[in-house]
């Protein structure tokens, strides 16, 4: 036995082709950090036949609600499911306006549409990317209800400004923390400032179930509305009726969704959860490896954080100007990818999209901060996963692109 595998292993490293250096091969932007704890729990899950929501979900709320210091969890497949269901359950009506930022990802205006609101917004800080507080002053009438702000990249809002408004102007707060997993403003975990926060564990995000998501809210009944609407509106879940306490009814006491996050992927999250602060450290160390690397070049590197405040780190975003670097930002992503470097852009602002110019008559020069940021910015590589290596080679990269090398 020991003999053949001494065979085998000098048999394999005679035929092995050299190491594939880093730069040789692709850098996927954002990828995920998968490591053996969730896997085996998935390995489980899949072992025990239930596949669906049941115990594992409700842990993974427990221990979501735990680490962030909040009344309620509720999971559910997806950020946008938060967002959905929270502005249902904040009792929006038909032609009550929402004001949100033009620098999101499109499923934030989308959930508000899909929940019957009207989507307004109010343009960003161009430091921060955050929604201006000011702004949102600006585009406040008699029928704004709502007030849903996205804590860009991680970066703490202006929750004091926010939560003021919404307090003189009785709005609701939904607070879009995709981005925010580990950020704190003042000591104060993010998503537990407005009635209700939402946040997503899709793949590219800073801890991942694959698909998913998370309500926090203080309200016991708000809590239990979302978990309701989230499974076809029914009164009870199907963990309690197929339990081997015996078969109980369900009623239909509302029109829901199937919303549901399932057990397996609340294996995944179980054990991520456990290593976000260790990712967020490791994010922490690459972004102030980016900051020393680039403090000389002709990009504008992220704001410093907010006094007071934890940055989540979710995005690392550099604006390329062309006026100061020569060549353009679409030129730049191609360099990067033919770098062999993967680069993302967060976001073209939300009236570059032909859908809402159609709907809503927006035009990106109404918001000019986050048009200009919209067509400069790019987000470079930041996953844990990134080793010492990838991280120079993203820096290199950059260097050769701008013609410094
Ligand atoms: C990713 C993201 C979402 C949507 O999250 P899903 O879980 O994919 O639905 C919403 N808002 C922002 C700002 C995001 O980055």
């Amino acid at each position: 036995m020991l003999k053949l595998n001494t065979t085998r292993t000098m048999h394999s490293v005679a035929v092995q082709p050299p190491p594939i250096r880093p730069k040789e091969r692709f850098l996927v932007f954002g990828s995920p950090l998968i490591e053996e704890a969730e896997i085996e729990e998935v390995v489980a899950s899949m072992r025990s036949g239930w596949l669906g929501t049941g115990p594992k979900v409700a842990r993974f709320e427990e221990d979501f609600r735990t680490y962030k210091d909040a009344s309620h969890a509720v999971a559910v497949n997806s950020c946008t499911a938060a967002l959905h269901l929270s502005i249902l359950a904040a009792g929006l009506q038909p032609g009550d306006e929402v004001i949100t930022s033009p620098l999101t990802f499109c499923a934030t205006v989308n959930a508000i549409i899909h929940a019957g609101a009207t989507p307004v917004l109010a343009d960003v800080d161009p430091l921060t990317l955050n929604i201006d507080p000011q702004q949102v002053e600006r585009r406040l009438s008699h029928r704004t209800r709502a007030i849903l702000p996205i804590h860009f990249a991680g970066h703490p809002c202006d929750m004091d400004a926010l939560c003021s408004l919404a307090e003189q102007h009785d709005l609701r707060l939904i607070e879009d923390c995709a981005h925010a997993i580990e950020t704190e403003y003042r000591g104060r975990p993010a998503g537990t400032f407005g009635d209700f926060g939402c946040f997503s564990f899709y793949v590219t995000k800073n801890m991942v179930t694959g698909e998913g998501g998370m309500v926090l809210t203080h309200n016991e009944q708000d809590a239990a509305r979302i978990k309701m609407l989230a499974l076809h509106g029914m009164s009870k879940d199907a963990w309690k009726r197929f339990s081997d306490t015996g078969y109980k009814h369900y009623q239909v006491v509302e029109c829901g969704f199937k919303y549901n996050m399932m057990d397996i992927q609340a294996a995944i999250g179980i054990h991520q959860l456990q290593r976000v602060e260790h990712y967020w450290l490791r994010r922490q160390e690459i972004w102030q490896r980016y900051n020393a690397a680039f403090a000389d070049l002709p990009l504008t590197l992220p704001a410093d954080t907010i006094a007071d405040a934890r940055h989540g780190h979710h995005l690392y975003t550099v604006m390329v100007d062309e006026t100061r670097t020569g060549i353009s930002r679409d030129h730049f992503l191609n360099a990067m990818t033919a770098q062999n470097i993967g680069v993302g852009v967060h976001y073209l602002s939300i009236p570059e999209h032909p859908y809402y110019q159609e709907t809503f008559g927006w035009r990106p020069a109404d918001y000019p901060h986050a048009m200009r940021i919209g067509r400069q910015t790019v987000s470079l590589p930041l996953s844990a996963k990134l080793t010492n290596d990838d991280v120079e080679d993203v820096i290199a990269a950059v260097y050769r692109v701008l013609g410094v090398a």
